[in-house]
């Protein structure tokens, strides 16, 4: 199972529209951040997790070929902007979106043509799953597990993906986790011997909605898996190079175009 980080910066990306900051003016790439999104794929089944509106210029250099199923976060639009940008996508056959309540409703609202009763030909075409926290669900060859954090008051969701086994043995699994401010006690249980951990770290001033790079980093002694990644991250963050080089080489920023093998 490999991924592919996307998009690893917060809502309105690195560099910022019209700042001059130390990080957005910048000359190393890895200081480039596009909206948080992630390829997540097999030799046979391809998961795209989030859909935002860097989308297009995020899948212009990965091959073309079928996306099996879309995962959505939450309906905010750094996570779901780039849904009309599927379409050619939809040559393959319709485009499995799969969203707990209340994102189904957000993608409702925000693409109603999609679902009219007559549709523009050449909209895209997208069958709309509801998803539920700890209701399993597989695509193609992987099981993926809902999980439940909050932002801010928001519950959202987080993935749990594991590749199914042959042999019944346990696989290594990663686990995607954006935008969280706070998790329940009991969503850990779901992150139990994970090995790859993605997790959001905005900056290190305190946010209402968003971990802190130092909540981020003890979430991710919580979990305890072999690698973490950060990712949704600000400019106020700072470089990645420095950045990375103040924290544990098992806890690492991750970077746009980053690809990573998962077992
Ligand atoms: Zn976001
Ligand atoms: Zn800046
Ligand atoms: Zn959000």
């Amino acid at each position: 199972m490999r991924l592919t980080f996307l998009g690893t910066g917060t809502s309105c990306g690195v560099p910022t529209i019209g700042c001059q900051c130390y990080t957005c003016t910048s000359k190393d790439p890895h200081d480039k951040r596009l909206r948080c999104s992630a390829l997540v794929e097999t030799e046979t089944t391809r998961i795209l997790i989030d859909c935002g509106p860097d989308f297009r210029q995020q899948m212009m250099p990965q091959p073309f070929r079928k996306i099996d199923g879309i995962l959505i976060t939450h309906a905010h639009y750094d996570h779901m902007g780039g849904m009309d940008d599927i379409r050619p996508y939809c040559q393959f056959g319709e485009i499995n979106v799969y969203a707990d309540p209340i994102a189904r409703e957000g993608l409702l609202q925000m693409l109603p043509y999609c679902f009219a009763e007559h549709r523009y030909p050449g909209v895209p075409a997208i069958q709309l799953h509801e998803i539920h926290k700890h209701e399993p669900l597989r695509i193609g060859d992987l099981d993926i597990m809902p999980i439940e954090v909050m932002h801010h008051d928001l519950p959202i969701l987080g993935f749990r993906i594991s590749p199914l086994s042959s042999d019944h043995l346990p696989q290594p699994s990663l686990a995607y986790i954006t935008d969280m401010k706070t998790i329940d006690g009991g969503e850990l249980d779901y992150l139990r011997d994970v090995d790859t951990l993605i997790v959001n770290a905005l900056r290190q001033k305190p946010h209402h909605s968003h971990q802190t790079l130092s909540e981020a980093v003890d979430f991710a002694k919580v979990i305890g898996a072999r690698q973490t990644w950060l990712i949704h991250s600000s400019h106020d963050i700072g470089r990645h190079e420095e950045v990375n080089a103040s924290l544990p080489s098992d806890i690492q920023m991750a970077y746009d175009g980053q690809v990573i093998e998962i077992g």
